[in-house]
């Protein structure tokens, strides 16, 4: 969720980024999306939004600022360099935030992590994303967590395949582009 989170500034590294968290409606969508929040908290929340935009428009620049924390620290490891401290310690600072609002509950196997009931707490949708940056960075999988190959994307993804060979976020979209490209280029070389 959290990669998904940094891929919500479309076209990070052209001269023109696609901001997708617009309004603060647009955030909380997102956590509805990702399933961390229903659909009745998120109407709930719009709702209250609207009726104090102030703290609304607060916590959409959290939101933005949490986000492009997380992609310099997940840039930076994707591409092998070191990570900037100025970043992670803003991220620790919205993983502390949400670890305020968190609790244990028993679960079937084992116990869950559950956040306070969004109610009225317009920066209940980042809590979870905070979160599901700290598990991913503290976890085995952080050595999969890759930018797409395709120069026109460059999504950061988690490759789960197998052989964790993936080089585009999405082999529908990206890989197949790429390959279309590739075809077309030796097609190009082999009639010259
Ligand atoms: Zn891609």
């Amino acid at each position: 969720m959290c990669l998904d989170f940094v891929n919500t500034l479309d076209d990070r590294f052209t001269d023109q980024p696609k901001e997708l968290l617009a309004t603060y409606r647009d955030l909380a969508r997102f956590a509805e999306d990702a399933g961390v929040l229903s659909n009745q908290q998120v109407d709930h929340l719009c709702a209250q939004g609207e009726k104090s935009p102030e703290p609304a428009q607060r916590a959409l620049k959290s939101a933005i600022q949490m986000r492009e924390a997380m992609s310099e620290v997940f840039y930076a490891l994707a591409n092998g360099r070191p990570v900037p401290k100025p970043a992670l310690a803003i991220l620790n600072h919205c993983v502390q935030q949400a670890a305020q609002h968190a609790r244990l509950v028993p679960a079937p196997a084992h116990f869950a992590w559950q956040f306070d009931p969004a109610q009225d707490n317009l920066e209940s949708p980042l809590w979870p994303i905070a979160r599901s940056a700290a598990e991913l960075l503290a976890s085995d999988q952080l050595q999969y967590v890759h930018a797409c190959a395709s120069l026109t994307c460059e999504w950061l993804f988690l490759d789960e395949s197998k052989n964790h060979r993936r080089r585009w976020c999405d082999m529908t979209k990206c890989g197949n582009r790429a390959k279309v490209q590739n075809f077309y280029q030796r097609k190009r070389k082999s009639e010259d």
